[in-house]
């Protein structure tokens, strides 16, 4: 198999070669751009397997960057965002990015954001040519069925708390955030749908986790959203 192309999305030197010399290591290929437009030219006529962006680049917006690949492409884009910036992140994943890394981050998180995502890749594939049930630890989704199964007991959930878990299985290793779950779910984004959202997220967390302050399968980004974890 070829070694993943990683197209590197960076206008600060240091930090694209600190980024550059960990995927040299790990025997990733890459690209570099440091500017928006570069970005999207790259991404165009390199096909490049994982996207990393920066969202503060000198000439577009990342996010723009983001919506611009999207227009034709469903590559997978994990963002690179400043700490203290919440709403850039929440804008960016529900832009179309898959995941997010924030600033300052360590070499080692930025490799597992990489297997996690190219896992969630690997997957994509598997269920397009292995059908509609979904598996993950002792967690079965009967997508066809409309069921649920932890081991051989069938989970009795409601339909909304049905509709979530599928949703999270579908995008399994990727955050989705608030808005977008509620957008999928009710087809709006009020503050309201978010409160419920919360509510329902607890009860179908009470049915599928073994405890409240371990939970396996769904984990919370707190004020971004929620995400499936594959689990080994
Ligand atoms: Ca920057």
């Amino acid at each position: 198999m070829n070694k993943p192309l990683i197209l590197v999305v960076e206008d600060d030197a240091p930090i694209r070669n600190l980024i550059v010399t960990t995927l040299k290591i790990h025997q990733y290929r890459y690209l570099t751009a440091a500017r928006g437009e570069d970005a999207i030219m790259q991404a165009a006529s390199h096909n490049p397997d994982i996207v990393l962006l920066d969202l503060g680049l000198p000439d577009l917006d990342g996010v723009e960057v983001i919506r611009r690949i999207r227009s034709w492409s469903n590559l997978p884009i994990i963002v690179i965002s400043a700490r203290s910036n919440d709403t850039d992140k929440i804008e960016a994943l529900d832009n179309g990015a898959d995941d997010y890394l924030t600033k300052p981050f360590s070499v080692e998180e930025l490799l597992a954001r990489l297997r996690v995502t190219q896992r969630r890749l690997a997957l994509l594939q598997d269920r397009e040519n292995s059908g509609p049930i979904f598996h993950n630890g002792s967690l079965t989704v009967d997508y066809r069925g409309g069921c649920a199964y932890l081991g051989e007991e069938p989970l009795k959930l409601t339909p909304i708390e049905y509709k979530l878990l599928c949703l999270l299985a579908r995008n399994v290793g990727k955050v989705l955030t608030h808005s977008y779950i509620t957008k999928e779910i009710w087809g709006s984004s009020w503050d309201n749908d978010i409160a419920s959202l919360r509510v329902f997220m607890a009860t179908l967390r009470k049915k599928l986790e073994k405890g409240p302050d371990a939970p396996q399968y769904i984990q919370t980004h707190i004020g971004v959203g929620y995400r499936m974890i594959r689990v080994e």
